[in-house]
């Protein structure tokens, strides 16, 4: 199994390691501290700039509350220029945690365990912040409102700018059949908060429930979670797709990080690789009929907003079932 992290580090671990852990990861101990910052105040007017450092509102379990280390990246963000000296909480960044895990109270946080996106920063700041921060592991330029990927055939693809350190982070995704570990590199891969029950997987499982071991065509697999969510209900073969390399990378990495062993793997072919019940292509959707195969359900899931005719039209031959999604 290879779970090295893009970056070269161990940015990856196996869900098995990361489930085990995660209740543990976020809650307080009874020495850590909540400083109750407010978000729509200017920070300067509540706390002394000049004592925010690594230390500042540090537990000795190595903790810091949420709140605390967003203080910390807003202070060097108002040192380098980029934001103004009134300057809230607010507008500082977006947090992506990782491993991301819903829990019912801010988190607290350790070393490595957020990426932030925001749309107003350097690359010096960037660094800094790299630098100076344990808790964040990665600093990526872009806006949150725009999707990250490929739409269709026909559109240029978007990303974020990663500025320092690594974009890796794990979404723990509950369904029905187990929690899985999702990895995405986030300037590549759409940011997908997790819900306590997954809208989307509720539509799966709604739809699995009619089959007895069936042959699903996850047509936009993304990284893979609804595929990997059908192999783990029992499905008989799934065949994921993407006309988006780096989600099909995403999508081998994370069969392996839940469990499912890659034994093919060719990078210059459509079919990019499979394992015991499984296949990997990154086609346009238009070419999946020279799979030759049927499917009695076909997954599609596009970006909001996207016709889905043309997807339909593609698999509607081949599959008994199609379920559309956005
Ligand atoms: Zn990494
Ligand atoms: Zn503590």
């Amino acid at each position: 199994m290879n779970l090295k992290c893009i970056c070269g580090g161990e940015c990856v671990e196996d869900s098995l390691i990361i489930l085990k852990k995660i209740k543990q990861i976020y809650p307080s101990c009874i020495y850590c501290k909540n400083l109750k910052l407010k978000k729509f105040k200017p920070l300067k007017d509540q706390i002394e700039l000049d004592e925010v450092n690594e230390n500042f509102g540090l537990c000795t379990c190595g903790k810091r509350h949420l709140d605390s280390v967003m203080a910390h990246i807003l202070k060097i963000m108002m040192d380098e220029g980029v934001r103004d000296e009134n300057s809230t909480l607010r507008n500082t960044c977006t947090p992506l945690i990782t491993p991301s895990y819903t829990t019912n109270s801010s988190p607290y946080l350790r070393t490595n365990s957020m990426v932030i996106l925001t749309n107003k920063i350097t690359k010096n700041c960037a660094n800094k912040i790299i630098n100076e921060i344990p808790e964040v592991k990665g600093v990526l330029y872009g806006d949150i409102r725009q999707t990250v990927g490929l739409k269709d055939s026909k559109s240029e693809p978007n990303t974020y700018k990663l500025l320092a350190g690594c974009d890796m982070r794990c979404d723990v995704i509950c369904t029905p059949y187990g929690e899985l570990c999702i990895y995405r590199n986030q300037a590549e891969i759409h940011v997908e908060i997790p819900k306590p029950i997954s809208p989307k997987i509720e539509i799966i499982r709604k739809v699995l429930d009619k089959y007895k071991n069936p042959t699903i065509l996850d047509s936009t697999c993304g990284p893979g979670t609804l595929g990997i969510t059908c192999l783990k209900a029992g499905a008989k073969k799934v065949v994921f797709n993407d006309i988006w390399y780096p989600a099909i990378k995403m999508t081998l990495q994370n069969l392996q990080v839940n469990g499912y062993n890659i034994d093919f793997f060719d990078v210059t072919k459509g079919l990019i690789g499979s394992g015991e019940n499984f296949q990997v292509y990154c086609q346009d959707i238009n070419k999946l009929e020279t799979i030759n195969e049927k499917f009695d359900i076909c997954i599609i899931d596009t970006f909001p907003g996207v016709n889905t005719e043309n997807f339909i039209n593609s698999v509607k031959e081949f599959c008994t079932e199609i379920i559309v999604i956005s």
